[in-house]
């Protein structure tokens, strides 16, 4: 095999395992470089700790997946993934209003995280030229000044040589850390929002009147900053997880005692997840994440060495409380599949970032358009940021009441349609009539 054969991936998340699968088809040799041990089963890893609060799957990513791994929802379910009816199970607590419920035909699925990046790495096992290989810490790049190309990695103990490298160590980035170091600008987008995570998983009591399976109670800022979500996953578990924007949450009190996460539980907007807990067998210790801020690299608006390409949360970590992230790794590799089927393989980096850039930018305006409504958010505004947020609000306060609303805004969120689909004559007609009849209440 010759050396313009192999790729080589820093880091074996989900973005890791998913250019795997898509460079697999075009690679002789695809190598996956992963920090940590492997694991026996469906279990949080150190490498991506954020596996022990709840992900959602919004629609796009699922339906990537599927792309990408024909079979594997089924494979979901098999082993205990549950399947919902998106707008019947959803109980959706949002801007002081619970959502219509009605059936939009629409399914989701609810499991952990752990398993479905499992479930994800069975695939990946089963490609033959995909090598994964965990306890491997890359530290460096090696790097040709001469060409200006990345031309593999540095380990802990030798090297390896590969024609593309792929960078999806997440947000903590080698890329970054290797351009702060010769003193490269970045340019990045930042904006600081001071989230705490906070999930533990319980056993609920029986309860044949319980009638939704993931229930979303959210703050209606500016006011209230913590929002919390109960959501039935894998093996009959339950998991809580907790949010709370600038430091809303007292960590040391939470982690205090027992009965730390249940006291927590009482300062949602709604008693509904304290209710469910209160009585409920704890399963798991209480987790904690932080997200200082969420930041967008673009490396879409500067000249990277050849060689070398980026995926994921490297480009961009996303506010995790509206569910994108994954998806966006998913529809990041769906681009970057189509760009190598055109064969296009010298400049594809390049290409691919401006692609990526792409995905995010929508999303990320939709959610700096919602975490710009705290005063101490702070970064750069979106333009018209103020008409956004009155437009918004209205589609959120709609959604409780008038189905066709809440239907566009379901697949929007969910990824599937562009947000101008919000902007209908309809449903621009149906805004302006809710908000005149807010003024005149
Ligand atoms: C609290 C929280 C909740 C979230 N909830 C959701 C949600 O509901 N829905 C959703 O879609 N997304 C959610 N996300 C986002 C989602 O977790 C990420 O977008 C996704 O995991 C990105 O995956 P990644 O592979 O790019 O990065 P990571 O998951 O960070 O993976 C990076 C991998 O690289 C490895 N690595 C790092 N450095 C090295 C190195 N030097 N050498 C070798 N290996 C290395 C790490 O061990 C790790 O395995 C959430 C995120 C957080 C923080």
């Amino acid at each position: 095999m010759s050396s313009t054969e192999k790729a080589i991936i820093i880091g074996g998340g989900i973005s890791g395992k998913l250019a795997a699968r898509v460079l697999s088809d075009v690679y002789k040799e695809v190598i996956i470089l992963e920090r940590d041990s492997e694991h026996a089963g469906p279990i949080a890893r150190k490498g991506a700790s954020q596996g022990e609060h709840l992900h959602a799957l919004l629609h796009a990513g699922e339906h990537g997946l599927e792309e990408l791994f024909p079979g594997i929802t089924e494979k979901f379910y098999d082993s205990g993934a549950v399947k919902i009816n998106s707008t019947i199970d959803l109980a959706w607590f949002h801007h002081g209003a619970w959502k219509v419920r009605y059936d939009g035909g629409y399914s989701t699925t609810l499991q952990t995280r752990p398993h479905l990046e499992w479930h994800i790495e069975q695939y990946i096992k089963r490609i033959p030229n995909v090598i994964l290989r965990y306890n491997q810490v890359v530290e460096d790049f090696l790097y040709n000044k001469a060409e200006n190309r990345i031309t593999g990695v540095q380990l802990k103990n030798g090297s390896l040589k590969a024609d593309l490298v792929v960078d999806a160590s997440g947000v903590s980035s080698l890329t970054s850390k290797w351009l702060h170091k010769r003193r490269t600008p970045i340019p990045e987008e930042k904006v600081e929002i001071n989230l705490s995570y906070i999930s533990k998983q319980f056993q609920l009591a029986e309860n044949h009147e319980r009638d939704w399976r993931i229930k979303m109670v959210y703050p209606n800022p500016p006011q209230e900053k913590i929002g919390g979500t109960i959501s039935r996953v894998e093996g009959n578990r339950h998991i809580v997880t907790i949010m709370g924007y600038h430091k809303a949450v007292n960590e040391k009190e939470v982690l205090k005692d027992e009965s730390g996460f249940i006291e927590l539980s009482k300062k949602l907007p709604r008693l509904d997840i304290y209710q469910e807990i209160e009585y409920a067998t704890p399963l798991t210790k209480t987790s904690f994440y932080r997200i200082p801020h969420m930041v967008w690299r673009r490396f879409d608006k500067m000249e990277l060495p050849n060689g070398l390409l980026l995926i994921g949360d490297t480009i961009c970590r996303i506010d995790p409380v509206f569910g994108q992230g994954m998806s966006i790794a998913i529809l990041e590799a769906l681009s970057l599949q189509k760009l190598l089927q055109t064969g296009a393989r010298q400049k594809v980096s390049a290409a691919f970032h401006k692609k990526a850039a792409k995905i995010i930018s929508p999303i990320w305006n939709m959610v700096i358009t919602e975490d710009f409504r705290y005063s101490a958010t702070t970064g750069k505004r979106p333009f018209g940021l103020s008409i956004q947020q009155w437009y918004a609000k209205n589609i959120f306060l709609l959604s409780s009441q008038n189905q066709e609303v809440y239907d566009a805004f379901v697949k929007v969120m969910n990824l599937v349609r562009p947000i101008t689909t919000l902007m209908t004559p309809s449903i621009i007609k149906s805004v302006l009539s809710h908000a005149f009849s807010r003024i005149h209440k």
